[in-house]
């Protein structure tokens, strides 16, 4: 075998760019870098790191099939790949090395160590792209990044419409199908693999009916946390065992089908975000550096209070929508977006706490955590991104309770002290119902803690 190609966040075999025209060449074998400790500095969560475990034993049984076998490299962190990976090639006599460029700052200076590593030892490294549905970076006539999504997104349908949009196939077959290896996953973690399975085939199941059923009506049931409106792919793309050009695909299929623009879509439009948070965070390499986008926010003087932090992270606030979203992430790994919004809000805006320490806690949890949507989701929140949220905007959690959790259902579901309350008095219960479901009371008043965040980003509009 003379070509090895580097699965990192692009865990599967279609549409996967280095993978396939690797196989164009010749014979491919495949290597996954295995970093624990480099995972649990970039706050990993173990759900994530679980999913993770799951998906590369997928992923090796079916590549096992094409006759393609899968190894493992251990390492500890980023640091030891350029000498693991270099002994590994020149072990097996590799001759061209391939993957599919990452984007955050830490994996490039990665990809960086170990492509010169490998050169030094006349080993090919070839780079292809996988990541983004328009890989190019997208820019003004002016040839600067957009620091605002509706300019960028226009811009990136006209450029999509100008590329080839058909995913690529999977390798063909190189050799009779091999055993399947038992991986090393010892150092995998717990997770809730009932609503996240670790297989080849959930994530492509999920899209398709998605796109076949729920796409249409994903504008008006996409804010309803107790609707199941949303396609939960997040943690699949997250770690690549679905790419974004496959979701591409489905959409155009079925926006053909049923004649449909799928330039129009909205959904296509999240797909965007995505890519969008990701050319952000390659345009601006000070994101990955623990900064705001807006630089003088840093002169905002959070009140980071303790208890507060932990009654938020622990779900027990005494604002019934956040402490069901809260536990929500705590059980499953995942929270519903509109909810992500109105957690992230209450805490950067009404416990005026510092958006860091809310986008690390989410990062340890979240079964999708990813750098650059998580980010740039809670710079959002906070008001110091480059989005054109207003800094005055502050959810009322009462209000968002009423609005898209109307019956109280959701907070039943994670909240069941409360469940016994009527649809009116669920979103906000008089004392007397707090102690008699043994609820906290609030643990903030929500119109002065409003107007003391407003006025602080006021001061700071008049430095
Ligand atoms: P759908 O609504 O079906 O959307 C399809 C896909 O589009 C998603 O899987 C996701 O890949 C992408 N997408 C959707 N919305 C966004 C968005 N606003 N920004 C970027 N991509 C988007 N998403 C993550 O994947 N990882 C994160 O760590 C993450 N952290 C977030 C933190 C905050 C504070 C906020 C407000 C949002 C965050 N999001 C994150 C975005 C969004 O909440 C999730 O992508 C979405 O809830 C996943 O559910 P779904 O797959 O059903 O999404």
């Amino acid at each position: 075998i003379e070509h090895l190609v580097w699965l990192r966040n692009d865990l599967r075999a279609l549409d996967n760019p280095a993978l396939y025209h690797a196989s164009q060449q010749g014979k491919v074998a495949v290597v996954v870098a295995v970093t624990p400790q480099q995972w649990t500095e970039h706050n990993e969560s173990d759900a994530k790191t679980g999913l993770r475990a799951g998906l590369i034993q997928a992923l090796a049984n079916s590549l096992a099939a094409l006759g393609i076998p899968l190894h493992l490299i251990h390492a500890n962190c980023f640091s030891e790949l350029p000498n693991e990976i270099t002994a590994f090639c020149l072990k097996h006599d590799i001759k061209h090395f391939w993957f599919n460029r990452d984007l955050p700052i830490h994996e490039q200076q990665r990809d960086r160590s170990v492509s010169i590593a490998l050169k030094h030892h006349n080993i090919d490294v070839h780079i292809e792209h996988a990541d983004l549905i328009v890989p190019q970076a997208v820019l003004s006539q002016q040839g600067t990044p957009f620091k605002v999504f509706t300019p960028f997104f226009k811009r990136w349908v006209t450029l999509l419409a100008q590329q080839e949009l058909t995913p690529l196939p999977a390798p063909e077959p190189q050799a009779e199908p091999i055993d399947p290896i038992l991986l090393n996953l010892d150092w995998s973690k717990p997770f809730r693999e009932d609503l996240w399975p670790a297989d080849q085939d959930t994530a492509k199941q999920r899209l398709w009916q998605f796109c076949h059923h729920k796409e249409r009506h994903y504008q008006t049931g996409r804010d309803y946390p107790i609707q199941p409106a949303t396609s939960t792919i997040s943690p699949y793309l997250a770690l690549g065992s679905l790419g974004p050009r496959q979701c591409l695909e489905a959409i155009i299929y079925t926006c053909d089908q049923k004649e449909r623009n799928w330039q129009d879509s909205i959904w296509l439009k999240e797909l965007a975000w995505r890519d969008f948070y990701r050319q952000l965070m390659e345009h601006f390499p000070s994101l990955s550096m623990n900064q705001p986008f807006k630089p003088n926010t840093n002169l905002l003087r959070w009140r980071n209070n303790q208890d507060e932090f932990h009654a938020w992270c622990e779900g027990r606030t005494g604002f019934p929508i956040v402490d069901a979203a809260m536990r929500q992430l705590n059980q499953t790994g995942w929270m519903h977006n509109r909810l992500r919004m109105i957690t992230a809000s209450f805490f950067t805006k009404l416990l005026f706490s510092d958006w860091r320490k809310g986008e690390a806690y989410f990062m340890s949890k979240l079964i999708d955590g990813e750098f650059a949507a998580n980010n740039g989701g809670w710079q959002w929140s906070a008001s110091t991104g480059c989005d054109a949220a207003p800094y005055f905007r502050v959810f009322n959690p009462t209000r968002q309770s009423e609005t898209y959790d109307k019956a109280g259902d959701f907070i039943r579901r994670f909240v069941p002290e409360l469940a016994e309350l009527d649809a009116k008095s669920i979103h906000s219960p008089s004392s007397e119902q707090r102690k008699r479901c043994n609820y906290p009371e609030p643990i903030i008043d929500y119109k002065p803690a409003r107007l003391a965040a407003i006025d602080a980003f006021h001061e700071l509009k008049m430095l």
